[in-house]
């Protein structure tokens, strides 16, 4: 894949960049290396102030990261906006809070004292995706460096702009050099990096294969890894259910991001006594919304990222039907410039078919009527991948089953799936392991080293 960046709405090369070659990857490593030795000694305050200047610096130009966004991936530009303003926040939360996370934990013992000290690992690679350019990245940066890492980012290849420009970021917020560097690679390039020694250890956000790939080669050279990956979350409604509130919350859950959202919800199964009602404001919703130029202010759905991602959902409809499925709206893209593709709402697909067990990035979604609780946690539980969860019901019997029977890494109760820097976020199953955000997040790339002092 080359390193362009590529209008998605518009099909205009606005880019092109040459990869970093075998050289200038070599120097960038060692950079890291000789980078870490030092970084890792900085103190918590010196850190904590370069990470305020990056929210700053975020906060203070997030129009114009956020039609950088825009313009590189599609989503539409209030959406980017508030993109970077979380970017900016969850640097926030870790420049207040790193110090106390990663403060020496004390344990009676019979040792005179003994406690656990967290310390970095050194060099991380980070492989992210396209989707939200700058949050997936600034969720791993922010507590890797606070913890005294250094980072590696190899951005998806679609989005080579925000690579940079968050490379830019951390250098005008005065962290050293090696402290946060992009590296212009494609995907066959990441075997070479994380054989090496120097790299600690790797992160990666993106779909099973690559998550599987990376992970292989991780755990050959015996590093560690987080991953987060692809997921097919259920959305719940229960009769007791504030209606409106569900089905707008539907709406939006499923069309965050274009539609193009780890955690939007997937897959939403609702109580046969509501089902008739659900159905017809949803498909009444997801047919009002607004879709057109990202740019504009007033848009809801912009362009699929990419004409490659435009082609695999018009697939994946179109094998829907052919094995039964029915078409409520949409199906189709739209006939103008860009890869657009109309919002679509399945009915009758076949619990086991492809469709309803693949990831589905874009706006289509699929209703499930069912009879009970018990069969909307047997239908939700149906998949290979176990992100997040949604479920309405103010029955409080309800709920409690659903949060203890969901298989899933959350479960959100009369609200949509969403990550904040103050809860631990990701997946069990095939969405992968490990836990971004929160006290868990900081936690993953440290060494828990035990200390004992004898009597
Ligand atoms: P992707 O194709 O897996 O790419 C993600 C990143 O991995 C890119 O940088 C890509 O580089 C790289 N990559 C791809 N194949 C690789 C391989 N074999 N070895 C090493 N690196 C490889 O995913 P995507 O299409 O960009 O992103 C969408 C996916 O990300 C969806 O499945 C979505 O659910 C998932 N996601 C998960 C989360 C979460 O938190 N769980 C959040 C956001 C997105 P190139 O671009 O150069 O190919």
């Amino acid at each position: 894949m080359p390193i362009a960046s590529i209008n998605p709405a518009t099909g205009e090369t606005l880019k092109t960049f040459e990869a970093h070659s075998d050289r200038q990857i070599e120097e960038k490593l060692q950079i890291a290396t000789n980078t870490f030795r030092s970084y890792r000694l900085t103190s918590f305050e010196e850190r904590s102030q370069k990470m305020f200047r990056v929210a700053e610096i975020l906060d203070k130009e997030k129009r114009e990261f956020a039609k950088m966004m825009t313009t590189e991936m599609g989503k539409p530009i209030k959406a980017a906006v508030g993109e970077a303003e979380k970017c900016a926040w969850v640097c926030r939360y870790y420049a207040e809070t790193a110090q106390r996370h990663l403060a020496d934990q004390f344990v009676e013992t019979d040792a005179k004292r003994s406690f656990v000290r967290f310390q970095p690992l050194g060099p991380v690679l980070a492989v992210m995706p396209w989707n939200f350019p700058l949050w997936q990245v600034f969720r791993f940066a922010a507590p890797a460096l606070m913890a005294g890492n250094v980072g590696l980012l190899k951005h998806a290849s679609n989005v080579p702009q925000c690579a940079l420009a968050i490379e830019e970021i951390f250098r005008r917020a005065e962290f050293p050099s090696g402290a946060f560097q992009t590296l212009l690679i494609g995907a066959d390039k990441v075997e070479r990096i994380l054989q090496d020694d120097r790299v600690a250890a790797a992160t990666l956000t993106g779909s099973e294969p690559a998550g599987s790939s990376v992970a292989s080669i991780a755990g050959k050279h015996i590093k560690k890894t987080v991953l987060e990956l692809g997921g097919s979350d259920p959305f719940i409604v229960m009769p007791s259910a504030n209606l409106d509130k569900a089905v707008t919350t539907a709406v939006k859950a499923r069309t965050i991001n274009n539609g193009q959202s780890c955690i939007a919800a997937k897959r939403f199964i609702v109580a046969a006594d509501i089902y008739d009602e659900f159905e017809k404001r949803f498909v009444e919703e997801m047919k009002a919304l607004r879709v057109g130029d990202p740019l504009e202010e007033s848009t809801e759905i912009g362009p699929l990222a990419t004409p490659q991602i435009l082609k695999d959902l018009e697939r994946q409809v179109n094998d829907a039907v052919v094995q039964g499925a029915r078409l409520l709206t949409g199906g189709r893209r739209l006939q103008r410039p860009g890869n657009y593709y109309e919002p679509t709402v399945l009915v009758d697909v076949n619990p086991s078919a492809p469709v309803s067990c693949e990831e589905i990035f874009g706006p289509v979604a699929m209703l499930f009527r069912v009879n009970d609780a018990s069969d909307a946690i047997h239908l939700a539980n149906s998949t290979s991948f176990g992100l997040g969860s949604a479920a309405w019901t103010n029955d409080e019997q309800e709920q409690a089953r659903f949060i203890n029977e969901l298989e899933a890494g959350c479960v959100f109760i009369n609200g949509m799936v969403a990550s904040d820097p103050r809860l631990p976020f990701g997946g069990i199953k095939h969405s992968g392991y490990g836990r971004e955000l929160a006290e868990f997040g900081i936690h993953e790339f440290v060494n828990i080293k035990t200390v004992w002092i004898s009597q």
